[in-house]
């Protein structure tokens, strides 16, 4: 992809813009693209430097791109609706051709990378809580504001912001929310960071303090075991990766969003609007809680993925109204009259709540409460899915997991949580 029409290569130290960027270090790369931490002289900060391919197809997906990020800079101008900020941008002629660049702020690392952190056992509800605020704060801004539907909602696409303000570089000091990486998941350079460090710090206290506790109610089991419970951490995180992204009113693809993500009037093509991204937001929630897809279909003999996926979906969800079933272009191909499946004929039907507390070990309470939040957004009716402003008022979101406890203390009643880790589940999966 080194060749003409294809990447820049780019070698540290190297300059931008007139010498006002100079990049650092490769921070990961796309279809499109390869993305640099760069440091930039004249705000005196680090920010990620996206090199676009040279070719006109990919010129020309850039154009598109600039001119979505800077609706949404111009429209947000104190830069507090947790979508990614678009710096600059500026053309750079190397020996492959001349590329489009992106000075975009620089991010963490993506959600996929927590979850897989978490060794895919799901976060604890209230940081699937944090979470979702700030990625419904971003799409209500994008849906309500400014007409956007982004397409391509999934773990990657979300990243983790940095509350840290520095001058050093943000991967070598320590201070970029990157996260140590478990065994076996390849590190990508990233050295111990400050979340790795807080997590510790917190987990020892943690246990500190459940110990302290027990010891007081003369209760017996001593020491809790110091995990890393991501307990106390402010997670933030912006919504990125704009490239698909298209306005409501003047679509151009057909065929939008990431598979596993991808909401049934768009396999149906019955036309989409904001709320086949709320569906992709609730598989990205369940993703989050559980550590697992919500849907992976595959096809199989005598049927497609399609198919596959839309039985997975009524498997999980209930049968689909015949109205919508039969409603889309490509409904035909996979419905009868009667609005059952022509080549899957047997379902097991079961229920998302049922699936948290049989396979996710949830709490009976919080599978009921959390599933009330998630089955709205997966109506097979797009039109019943709640809007993010909607969303953002549930009171899902904001109230504390039923797993904490409030015990008096000397400086007052405190919250504390009962276990350590997955505290919506019972004893890990
Ligand atoms: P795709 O094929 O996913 O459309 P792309 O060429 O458009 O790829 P991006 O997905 O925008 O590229 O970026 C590639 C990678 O660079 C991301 O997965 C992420 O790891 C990293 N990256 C992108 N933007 C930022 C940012 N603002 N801060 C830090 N890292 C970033
Ligand atoms: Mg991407
Ligand atoms: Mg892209």
């Amino acid at each position: 992809s080194y060749r003409k029409g294809g990447y820049h290569a780019v070698r540290i130290g190297d300059s931008f813009s007139g010498g006002r960027y100079i990049a650092q270090r490769k921070l990961g790369w796309g279809e499109f693209s390869t993305v640099w931490l760069a440091y930039d002289t004249r705000s005196s900060g680090f920010v990620a430097l996206k090199i676009q391919k040279s070719a006109p197809q990919f010129a020309q997906a850039a154009l598109h791109e600039i001119e979505i990020l800077s609706a949404i800079a111009d429209g947000d101008p104190s830069n507090s609706k947790y979508v990614v900020r678009l710096i600059d941008h500026f053309k750079h002629t190397g020996p492959n051709g001349q590329h489009l660049c992106m000075v975009l702020e620089f991010l963490g690392d993506s959600l996929l990378h927590l979850v897989k952190y978490n060794r895919y056992k799901g976060l604890e509800l209230n940081r699937v809580r944090e979470i979702c605020q700030c990625i419904l704060t971003g799409l209500d801004y994008l849906h309500r504001e400014l007409g956007l539907i982004h397409t391509d909602l999934k773990l990657e696409n979300v990243l983790l912001l940095s509350t840290i303000n520095t001058t050093k570089d943000p991967i070598r000091s320590g201070m970029a929310p990157i996260l140590e990486r478990p065994e076996g998941i390849p590190n990508g350079g990233a050295t111990m960071n400050i979340i790795e460090k807080k997590l510790k710090q917190r987990a020892r206290r943690a246990a500190a303090r459940i110990s302290n506790r027990r010891a007081s109610m003369g209760g017996v089991g001593g020491v809790a075991k110091a995990n890393r419970s991501l307990d106390g951490i402010d997670i933030r995180c912006k919504v990125v990766d704009f490239g698909n992204a298209c306005w409501a009113d003047k679509q151009f693809a057909q065929e939008i969003q990431t598979r596993q993500y991808r909401a049934p009037e768009v396999i149906l093509q019955s036309g989409y609007s904001f709320s086949a991204d709320m569906w992709s937001f609730a598989c990205i929630v369940f993703e989050l809680a559980t550590g697992e897809m919500m849907f992976t279909p595959k096809g199989g003999q005598g049927f497609s993925e399609d198919e596959d996926h839309l039985a997975m979906m009524m498997e999980l969800l209930g049968k689909m109204p015949r109205k919508i079933a039969n409603g889309g272009a490509r409904s035909k191909d996979y419905f009868d009259k009667y609005g059952d499946l022509k080549r899957i004929r047997r379902l097991k039907h079961g229920s998302l709540e049922k699936l948290l507390i049989d396979k996710f070990r949830f709490y009976e309470i919080d599978a009921h409460e959390f599933a009330k939040f998630l089955c709205p957004l997966l109506d097979f009716e797009p039109e019943n899915r709640p809007t993010a402003h909607q969303c953002l008022q549930h009171p899902w979101l904001n109230v504390k997991s039923l797993n904490q406890t409030e015990v008096k203390s000397e400086s007052g009643v405190e919250t504390v949580n009962v276990g350590m880790r997955n505290l919506h589940m019972k004893g890990g999966k």
